[in-house]
């Protein structure tokens, strides 16, 4: 964390202007209003953004809510705060129901989506609307139960889910629990004393095996640090609906983390943990080599211990921690400076590649800005699917969204490949063209010259990528069928417009 002894004149000047434009506003909690914006900027300052997003955190209200003007506030402090606080106005979807938005977005009841469009210029707009939900959550007992409910909901429909998208993990667990405690307050309860129970239940042999990993780790000689890891309500109360509410098949309840100084040390600790333990077949995750979609790493395993209890190892590096619990908040404050001139210059682009969706984003925002059109099924597609990593045959990695099948792969790879498909191998035996693919997968394509592109095919593709390069071959089949002469060459040929 930066040293913040010395706060910035330009956020104590904020904190003036904000106090004297919420003077006299009281909230429903009956504290004075301004506790609500201060307890932002102190959120965003524990996760370390810039200046200019605290600032706009402690003025996000004051557009809605006072006599203070865009204007003044682009006078006082900048076009860029200026921009941001615009920006969370724009997203109290709550009072204003996005009416802007609803001008240039096409009709979704999606509300997901339509929140990640109108957060498409700016993402810092989009910490600042979590600090401020994280808050309100927090302070959510003082309104009445209709609304309690009503905020809560939509914090696990979208707020939850956007704070794991981009990777924070603790805000995602707490906005999560707090949420579901009001959605559903008796199975919250539930939930808690069952975790609270097998917590304690394993609380002896837990104490065992971690002296047990710790004693076998400071032999090989690596600087660790080991504690247990309580799972959260909500992702427990997810993971049961999965498994028709089977606590037996819920493996990581128990969990130890391990982190360690280097991705070499992971491994080295994996292995030792292998060799005390026997570790659960297929429940052993390299998240370092393939990194989840929101950029998590980290070595997950499942052992079962000669007494018999099922304990779920996390490990990780001291880095690769911070990004799980702090995540997109996390590299802006490793990348602050780069970021704020980049964003002065409409690019992200230094973004890591897991943080590429965001870029994508802000085209499609722009893309709807002019009216131009925008398909938002493939959009919610790349944004929302999870993925999938497969292989060829001599090793190379394919990333795929889950759901995908062998002539994705194939297209994936080549359209000329996709093209000539006569049939697949997956893992070494023939399967189908219809077979979804599973993480993990070798996937073999075979293929004919003599092959041509088949209509029926469009049945067995599941992403946007092979669908158009799919649709492109047909039409040109038809088209040269139909006695055109067409130079197939051309790769990226525009289609003819009707
Ligand atoms: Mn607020």
């Amino acid at each position: 964390m930066k040293p913040s002894a010395k706060k910035s004149e330009r956020i104590e000047h904020a904190i003036e202007v904000a106090k004297s434009a919420h003077e006299g506003q009281s909230r429903k909690t009956g504290e004075p209003y301004i506790v609500h914006p201060l307890a932002v900027q102190k959120i965003l300052e524990e996760w370390g953004m810039d200046e200019d997003t605290i600032i706009a955190g402690i003025l996000h209200d004051t557009i809605e809510d006072t006599d203070l003007t865009l204007d003044d506030i682009r006078h006082e402090f900048g076009e860029s705060v200026a921009f941001l606080v615009d920006g969370v106005t724009k997203l109290s979807t709550a009072r204003t129901g996005m009416r802007d938005i609803d001008t240039y977005l096409p009709a979704t009841k999606d509300n997901f989506l339509r929140l990640m469009i109108a957060l498409g210029d700016d993402i810092r707009v989009l910490i600042i609307k979590l600090a401020d939900r994280l808050h309100n959550l927090r302070t959510l007992s003082a309104l009445p139960p209709d609304k309690q409910k009503k905020i809560a909901k939509e914090t696990l429909e979208v707020f939850a889910p956007l704070a794991d998208r981009l990777n924070m993990g603790l805000l995602r667990v707490e906005l999560a629990d707090l949420a579901f405690k009001y959605v559903d307050p008796k199975r919250y309860e539930e939930l808690k004393s069952l975790i609270e129970k097998t917590n304690k239940a394993a609380e002896k042999s837990l104490n065992k095996i971690k002296n047990e990993v710790s004693a076998a780790l400071k032999k090989e000689k690596i600087h660790f640090e080991i504690s247990g890891r309580v799972k959260s309500v909500y992702s427990l109360h997810k993971k049961l609906a999965k498994h028709n509410q089977n606590i037996n098949e819920i493996y990581d309840l128990t969990a130890l983390r391990i982190i360690v100084d280097d991705i070499t040390d992971c491994y080295l600790t994996l292995g030792i943990i292998h060799s005390l333990y026997m570790p659960m077949n297929g429940r052993i995750k390299d998240y370092i080599a393939m990194p989840k979609q929101n950029g998590y790493q980290s070595l997950h395993t499942t052992v079962i211990t000669k007494d018999k209890h099922v304990v779920e190892f996390q490990i990780r590096t001291h880095e690769m921690h911070e990004y799980a619990e702090r995540g997109l908040a996390a590299s802006f404050y490793y990348n602050e400076q780069k970021l704020t001139e980049n964003y002065k210059k409409g690019k992200i682009e230094h973004l890591p590649t897991n943080l590429l969706w965001i870029t994508e984003l802000q085209t499609t925002a722009a893309r709807l800005r002019e009216g131009k059109k925008v398909d938002l099924k493939k959009l919610k597609l790349n944004l929302f699917a999870d993925k999938i990593f497969v292989y060829t045959p001599k090793g190379d990695i394919i990333d795929l969204p889950a759901g995908a099948m062998p002539l994705d792969f194939a297209y994936r790879l080549h359209s000329e490949i996709g093209d000539h498909v006569v049939g697949v191998k997956i893992n070494g035996k023939m399967s189908n063209l219809n077979k979804k693919l599973e993480q993990g997968d070798i996937v073999e394509i075979l293929t004919s010259k003599n092959q041509t592109p088949k209509q029926n095919w469009l049945d067995k593709i599941f992403t946007p990528h092979a669908r158009s390069k799919l649709m492109r071959a047909l039409n040109l089949s038809a088209r040269s069928a139909a006695g055109e002469n067409i130079d197939k060459t051309k790769k990226h040929r525009k289609p003819r417009t009707k």
